[in-house]
Parts: structure tokens; sequence; C-alpha cells
């Protein structure tokens, strides 16, 4: 099985993606987490991205393609993959679809995670991240339970530096210029399944799961 998530910054894809790959066993491939671990290592690679994602920009296609389709060759995808922030243009969707097709696969399903943008804004402006497991808790709304330290693994939690009011703003802006229209793109190809993503978390999911059980018992 192959799944895109898709949603706006904040929408709860990061924390759905993570568990339902679990639940699923598919592999989770996130590509803001992997230019942020990039930026650990400070490899070339990091440079590159790090101008664009300070910003709140899109990293450059050629850059973040090749970076995904290098991941997906990877052996723990041969089951399959739950893609979280990718694609996020049509030029990267196409490529995906390309490389997939290749090996005789494609997308199966689309989760578009649909949460309102005055939302989105609260939670982005309250969200802490491990700096570890990448875990994302929201100081409000579901904070750990010792501050400051991950429920799961007991890293250091942190604010991302583009989680700032000003760089939330623009990063919505491009979401919905640039990423949006792949709402229609994967409506047209008859894929995508609309969830709302507002609630808790543990509902949320069982939202996902149920219309992904649908789609696959169709
Ligand atoms: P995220 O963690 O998904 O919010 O991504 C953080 C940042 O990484 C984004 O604001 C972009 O600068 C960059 N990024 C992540 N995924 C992509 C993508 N598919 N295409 C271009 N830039 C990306």
């Amino acid at each position: 099985m192959y799944i895109v998530f898709l949603g706006a910054p904040g929408a709860g894809k990061g924390t759905q993606a993570a568990t339902v790959a679990e639940k699923l066993n598919l592999a989770h491939i996130a590509s803001g987490d992997m230019f942020r671990e990039a930026q650990k290592q400070e490899t070339e690679l990091a440079k590159q991205a790090k101008v664009y994602m300070e910003k709140g920009m899109l990293v450059p296609d050629d850059i973040t393609i090749q970076m995904v389709l290098e991941r997906i060759a990877a052996p723990d995808c041969e089951r399959g993959v739950i893609f979280d922030g990718f694609p996020r243009t049509l030029e990267q969707a196409k490529a995906l679809d390309e490389a997939l097709g290749k090996q005789g696969k494609m997308i199966d399903s689309v989760v578009y995670i649909k949460v309102a943008e005055a939302e989105l804004l609260e939670r982005l402006s309250g969200r802490w991240i491990c700096r570890q497991c990448q875990t994302p808790y929201h100081m409000v709304n579901s904070p750990p339970q010792t501050p400051g330290k991950c429920d799961r693994c007991g890293g250091e939690l942190y604010q991302r530096p583009d989680d700032t009011p000003e760089t939330v703003k623009e990063r919505l802006k491009v979401y919905f210029a640039e990423t949006a229209p792949l709402i229609d793109h994967y409506a047209q190809a008859g894929k995508l399944l609309e969830v709302g993503g507002e609630g808790g978390v543990d509902e949320v999911r069982e939202r996902i799961l149920a219309s992904l059980e649908k789609e696959t018992v169709k």
C-alpha cells in the first residue's frame, strides 16, 4: 500500500502518519523530518535546503524529489509507504507517480486531513517537537507528561524555528498556493479520502483507519 497524507501545516499529518504507518506496518517517509535530520548531520543537502526552510518556503523540486526517490528505493519500502509532507507540488506528484510506475506500483489512496485555517494557526503556535523522535506536542491541547521531555523516548522538546508567527503565515500561504491544488489532482484520479482533522488525536486516527479500511474492501 502506498498512501499519501495531505494537509496544511498543523493539520496533524505527522502525528497521524507515524501511528497509522506503525499500525499498518508501512514505512513512514516524512520529507520535513528528512530535511531536519540532514540539518543535524550538516550534509550538502542540508545546506541547500536550509535557506528555504528558514523562510517557510518549499525546497526546490529537484532537490526534494531526488531525496525522496532515493529513500523509496530502500528495502523497508517494499511493503508500502505512508508519505507525509510529500508530494507538495504537482511536479513532485508526477515524479512520484512515475517512479512508482516504473516498479509496477502506484499511489493507492490519498488521505486529506482537513482543518480550518484559524485552528491551524492556533495549533502551530503552541507546537513543540521531540528533537530525537520528532513526536509533536501542543503546550495546551496535548502537553507531555513531564514538561520539556518526550513521553515516547525521553528526548528534549523544542519549538521549530519555522513555527514562529511570521514563518507560519508564509508556510500557510505556500500551502494554499502550491500544495492545495493536489487535492483536486488526486480527487480527479479518484484517490482522495477526505477526513475531518478536528478533535482528539485518537478520534482522528480512527476516522483515518475507518476510511482506509472502507477503501480497501471496495
Ligand atoms: P514539514 O516538516 O513537512 O512542515 O516541512 C518543513 C519544511 O521542509 C517545509 O516548510 C519546507 O521548507 C521543507 N519541505 C518539506 N517537505 C517538502 C517538500 N515535499 N517539498 C519542498 N519542501 C519541503
